[in-house]
C-alpha cells in the first residue's frame, strides 16, 4: 500500500529529475517553443516541495490536490494548468484514504489523464504531453510503475515525427516535425520518478 509518505517522495523525486532536465527541457521548447519548459517546470515543482513540506498534507489524495494546485498557481504558461490538473484531479480521484494501493493509483490517473485531454482539447498523435501519459496509464494495467516509465518514455521518442495539433507549436504547422515535444518529456520524467520511488519503497 501507498501511504501519503510515498507521494511526497514521489513529488520530490520528480523535482529532482525535472532541476537534471530543466536544461534538456527549455531546449527541446526552443525550436517549437518558447523556451520557457525547463523553468516553468522547475519553478513549479520547487514550490511544490515547499509546500509540501510546510503544510505535510496526510493523506496521498491530499498531497497530490495541493500539488496540483501549487503547480497551476506558480506556472505560467500551457503546462501549469494541465499538469495542475493531472495532480489535483489525480488526486481527487483517490479520496481520503490514508492509504491507496497500486491498482487505486492506476485509476486515479486515468481520471486525471482524462482532465487533461478535457481541458486541453487534444488527444494523442497531436504531439502533446498526452503522447506520453495515455501510453503510461494504459500500460499501468493495476500498478505495473516500470511499465507505465517506460511507455511514457516510448510515447515522449515517438512524438519527434508528429506534427504538432495543439498548444503553441502548432502555429508551426509542418515545421514542428522532427522536434520531440517536451511536454511530453517532461511526463515521462513523472512516471520515471514514480517507477523511482515505487522501486525503492518495495
Ligand atoms: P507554453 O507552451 O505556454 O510555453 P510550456 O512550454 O510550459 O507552456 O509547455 C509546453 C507543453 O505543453 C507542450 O510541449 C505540450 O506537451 C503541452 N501542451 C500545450 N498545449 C497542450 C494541450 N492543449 N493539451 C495537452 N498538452 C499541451
Ligand atoms: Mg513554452
Amino acid at each position: 500500500m501507498l501511504d501519503a509518505d510515498f507521494f511526497r517522495r514521489w513529488m520530490t523525486a520528480t523535482a529532482v529529475a525535472v532541476d537534471g532536465a530543466a536544461a534538456r527541457l527549455t531546449e527541446l521548447d526552443s525550436p517549437i517553443g518558447d523556451a520557457d519548459h525547463g523553468s516553468n517546470l522547475q519553478r513549479g515543482f520547487t514550490a511544490v516541495r515547499t509546500v509540501l513540506d510546510k503544510e505535510a498534507p496526510g493523506t496521498p489524495g491530499a498531497v497530490l490536490t495541493l500539488a496540483g494546485r501549487q503547480l497551476i498557481s506558480t506556472v505560467g504558461g500551457a503546462s501549469g494548468p494541465l499538469y495542475g490538473t493531472l495532480l489535483r484531479r489525480t488526486g481527487k480521484a483517490l479520496g481520503d484514504a490514508a492509504e491507496v494501493s497500486g491498482a487505486e493509483l492506476a485509476t486515479a490517473l486515468r481520471v486525471g489523464v482524462d482532465a487533461v485531454a478535457a481541458l486541453g482539447g487534444a488527444a494523442p498523435g497531436d504531439k502533446t504531453m498526452l503522447d506520453a501519459l495515455v501510453p503510461a496509464v494504459d500500460a499501468l494495467d493495476g500498478g505495473d510503475f516500470a511499465a507505465a516509465s517506460s511507455a511514457a518514455e516510448h510515447g515522449a521518442e515517438a512524438t519527434t515525427p508528429l506534427q504538432a495539433r495543439k498548444g503553441r507549436a502548432s502555429y508551426l504547422g509542418e515545421r514542428s516535425i522532427g522536434h520531440q515535444d517536451p511536454g511530453a518529456t517532461s511526463s515521462a520524467l513523472l512516471f520515471a520518478a514514480l517507477a523511482e520511488t515505487a522501486e525503492a519503497t518495495s
